[in-house]
């Protein structure tokens, strides 16, 4: 098959670098929940760019610039992320829900407050718009799946003119859960992602065997993840994300 029916997509890292909002967020977030900054809070602290690949969840985030505020050394996080995580989570004493939330509070008042200057925090990568528009005159569907809140990643797509048969948020459950609900409504299901255990995650669930996997080489990727990558999910590289689909390794 040269096409998808579906051409499901990751959004952080895949569509949309936020790099500036992740970081401004995360720290914001910290400090509503009582983290010190004396430092900027403009460019992103480049530990927390170091770091950011092995970010599943905005809690996360919110937890490394927690660290960094305290002068975590970013080779805590690069050399054991999950057992870095636990520490920290342990020391700041708070949970994954209140983290998210603090997140998504200071998200929501930036949104409301000045929801052009949140927007301009996010850079669509080149082309990517251009391809997505394409999808349509080829008779492929694309959706989103994110992490993120669902009406957060639906304003960034609106900023871009961009507008996905659906976007599936942090509040519609794993992504893994999602593909399976997409299966069931067309096939075949290719799916985007730049963060390897996701497509890892997917790879080993026998239910969706039947979706292409692909390894978005423009996002956030870690050293080892193009070496470690393993079939059947593929290396997608930007040249061949905008290339028509016949093009795209199968
Ligand atoms: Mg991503």
């Amino acid at each position: 098959m040269s096409r998808p029916a579906i051409l499901a997509l990751d959004l952080d890292g895949v569509l949309v670098d936020g790099m500036e909002e992740y970081w401004r967020s995360s720290l914001a977030a910290a400090r509503s929940l009582g983290a010190p900054w004396t430092g900027p809070q403009g460019e992103a602290s480049p530990a927390f760019r170091r770091i950011r690949p092995w970010v599943h969840t905005g809690w996360e985030m919110v937890l490394v610039a927690w660290a960094l505020t305290h002068s975590a050394p970013a080779e805590a996080f690069l050399q054991d992320y999950p057992g870095a995580l636990r520490q920290w989570q342990a020391r700041v004493g708070q949970s994954p829900a209140v983290l998210q939330d603090a997140l998504e509070r200071h998200r929501r008042a930036c949104l409301s407050r000045d929801p052009q200057g949140w927007l301009a925090q996010h850079r669509p990568y080149p082309g990517v718009a251009e391809r997505l528009r394409r999808c349509g005159i080829e008779g492929v569907e694309w959706v989103v799946i994110t992490t993120k809140g669902r009406g957060f990643a639906a304003a960034l797509l609106a900023q871009d003119g961009l507008q996905p048969t659906a976007v599936y948020g942090r509040e519609d459950g794993s992504k893994v859960r999602v593909l399976r609900r997409l299966l069931e409504q067309r096939q075949p299901v290719w799916f985007v992602e730049d963060r390897l255990p996701t497509l890892e995650q997917v790879m080993a669930d026998p239910q969706l065997r039947g979706v292409g996997c692909y390894l978005a080489a423009w996002g956030y990727l870690r050293h080892a993840d193009r070496q470690q990558l393993r079939p059947p999910a593929h290396w997608l590289d930007h040249a061949t994300f905008c290339a028509p689909f016949h093009a795209w390794p199968a």
